[in-house]
């Protein structure tokens, strides 16, 4: 793996909340590197810093202690415009509530993160479509969330976290909501996303799940216990469910 190929790097990640007796270690230590075309599945039980890591990996968060840099930018160094710009052109976020917003229609859930970094309303409402086309949804472009189905409303969020090429999803339990065939089609959709370049990580409870993943990483305590390497490939042939 080349420098140039790391999308995202952790170094020496610390989170505390609170102080003195009554603080919490989130995280304690953590490195994890994640390159293009990687997506690396977090499991770990309720507790143990999955979402805090997220949040820390896609600058929502300061760490404590520790680095993150992303796409060679350290974020410790950013203005906190800077770092809001890093997020929206870097970074995708998808959450197990889908988090879209009610009264704008798919195509424009989806491309509001384009028109906030000032694309002109033109250009994003074609990328937009791009990315709802990518995901299979070219139908529903002027649907409200209400009228679409968990699975639908899900891959909306994914567009919306791809659009306009960002190269770092980062997804929580995205498929916690939905029924299993359709939770794996998000993932087949995420793992797409992650061939055509970008680099993921999916926090996730489920093995069978974590199995789209090139590498495993679990989580106890706030420190990566073990990890795990294996060919998504191997799944995705010898998957049951298809
Ligand atoms: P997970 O996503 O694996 O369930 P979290 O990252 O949400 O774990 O939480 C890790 C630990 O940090 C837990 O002990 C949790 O209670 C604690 N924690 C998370 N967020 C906060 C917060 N904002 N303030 C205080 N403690 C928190
Ligand atoms: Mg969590």
């Amino acid at each position: 793996m080349s420098a140039d190929d790391v999308i995202l790097r952790l170094v020496g990640v610390t989170q505390q909340y609170g102080r003195g007796p009554t603080a919490v270690s989130a995280l304690s230590g953590v490195d994890l590197e994640v390159a293009s075309g990687e997506l690396v599945a977090v499991m770990g039980a309720s507790g143990s810093g999955k979402s805090t890591l997220l949040s820390i990996a896609g600058g929502l968060a300061t760490p404590t202690t520790g680095e993150v840099v992303i796409e060679g930018a350290h974020l410790s160094e950013q203005s906190p415009a800077q770092l809001a710009r890093l997020r929206r052109r870097s970074l995708g976020f998808v959450f197990q509530d889908f988090n879209l917003i009610p009264t704008l229609t798919a195509v424009e859930n989806v491309m509001l993160p384009l028109e906030l970094d000032g694309f002109r309303p033109r250009v994003a409402r074609r990328a937009g479509r791009d990315a709802l086309a990518s995901v299979g949804l070219d139908e529903k472009l002027d649907a409200y969330p209400d009228d679409l189905s968990g699975g639908q409303q899900q891959r909306v969020a994914i567009a919306r976290a791809v659009v306009g090429g960002r190269r770092l999803i980062l997804a929580d339990e995205p498929t916690g909501a939905l029924d299993s065939v359709t939770g794996e089609r998000v993932l087949r959709m995420l793992r797409s996303r992650v061939d055509a370049g970008a680099g993921g990580i999916l926090v996730t409870h489920e093995a069978r799940h974590a199995a789209f993943a090139d590498r495993i990483v679990f989580l106890r305590d706030g420190r990566i216990v073990d990890e795990s390497r294996h060919d998504p490939a191997d799944v995705l042939l010898t998957g049951t469910s298809r």
